[in-house]
């Protein structure tokens, strides 16, 4: 008993006060898209199409990057012969669809093929700001301060899963936010799902869904879990992102998110936190790239709008 007493006195309060303060080395990648030059080898190398260009005119071009497809592999990093790709160290990246963690430029095209960045292109579908009044709506007086969470594992690697049980080790401690898991999803106010969803686990992911009570936030978590990531979509085992079988609230990007992230997403469903669709932040990071560049920064909100345990 005294052993265990003092090994408790000596190694201290490991639990960190802000869980958001710590950087990563590296994170979703960053363009610098005003001086991209529209080779394309970042496209060519990136194993999710994450990256994507298209051609809709002789002298027009876009590259398109999905952070929901990106596994932060930084292939496209190593490959871009101009240095206007960079790992970004932002942790806290989540979104409330797949196109708010899409960011699209679009070039002019000389004759000589080279690329001028002429300017971001807006994504059809709501802003941040109206997806979060929406959801607020919804659990407006229902969630309370606290959360239940039903984790759901639809065929993931399990990767995502380590990063989940980290959320509640001594470090990141979820439980002080009063986020709790549970075992029944009707006992669940979110679902917290990983995937690809396979086809074996379709049945059992509508079924757990149907179980849960209004009004049932879906929380999908990783690359897989967004977008079907480095398994793709619609193969003979695999039936892609969550929002494929069912409704998907917040999206957490990344392969596997950190502990951060998804602590980070479950407080944007519940209200807490504003989301925050892509990376940029970090010591490291460049200015934004353009002032027409969607959601690459956004001021950052105090950790808790609502008391921060000691
Ligand atoms: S870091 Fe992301 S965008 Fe870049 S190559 Fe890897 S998956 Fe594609
Ligand atoms: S996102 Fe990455 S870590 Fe998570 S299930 Fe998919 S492959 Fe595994």
């Amino acid at each position: 008993m005294f052993s265990i007493l003092s090994k408790s006195l000596k190694t201290g309060i490991v639990t960190k006060k802000d869980p958001f303060s710590s950087r990563p080395p590296f994170g979703f990648p960053v363009i610098d898209f005003k001086a991209c030059t529209g080779c394309d080898d970042c496209v060519t190398v990136c194993p999710t199409a994450a990256l994507q260009t298209d051609r809709p005119a002789a002298d027009r071009k876009t590259l398109s990057l999905s952070y929901a497809l990106c596994i932060q592999c930084r292939e496209c990093v190593e490959a871009c012969p101009e240095r206007a790709i960079h790992p970004g160290r932002e942790l806290e990246v989540a979104a409330y669809s797949r196109e708010q963690l899409t960011q699209r430029a679009s070039f002019d095209v000389d004759g000589t093929g080279r690329a001028s960045f002429r300017g971001m292109e807006a994504l059809p579908g709501p802003s941040l700001e109206e997806s979060a009044a929406k959801l607020k709506e919804r659990i407006k007086g229902r969630l309370g301060r606290s959360l239940h969470v039903r984790q759901v594992d639809a065929g993931s690697c399990n990767g995502c899963e380590l990063e989940i049980i980290a959320t509640a080790n001594p470090v990141f401690d979820l439980e002080r936010f009063g986020i709790h898991f549970v075992a029944s999803p009707r006992h669940a106010d979110v679902l917290l799902v990983t995937g690809p969803v396979t086809r074996n686990m379709e049945i059992a992911l509508r079924r757990t869904y149907e179980a849960t009570p209004e009004p049932r936030v879906v929380v999908a978590v990783g690359a897989c879990g967004c977008s079907g990531g480095i398994f793709g979509e619609g193969t003979y085992a695999s039936l892609g992102g969550v929002d494929r079988i069912v409704p998907v609230d917040v999206y957490v990007p990344g392969c596997p998110p950190r502990p951060h992230a998804i602590l980070n997403g479950l407080l944007v469903a519940m209200g807490i936190r504003e989301a925050h669709s892509g990376p940029g932040g970090g010591e490291t990071a460049p200015e934004p790239v353009s002032a027409g560049a969607p959601n690459l920064r956004r001021p950052l909100i105090p950790v808790l709008a609502r008391g921060t345990p000691e």
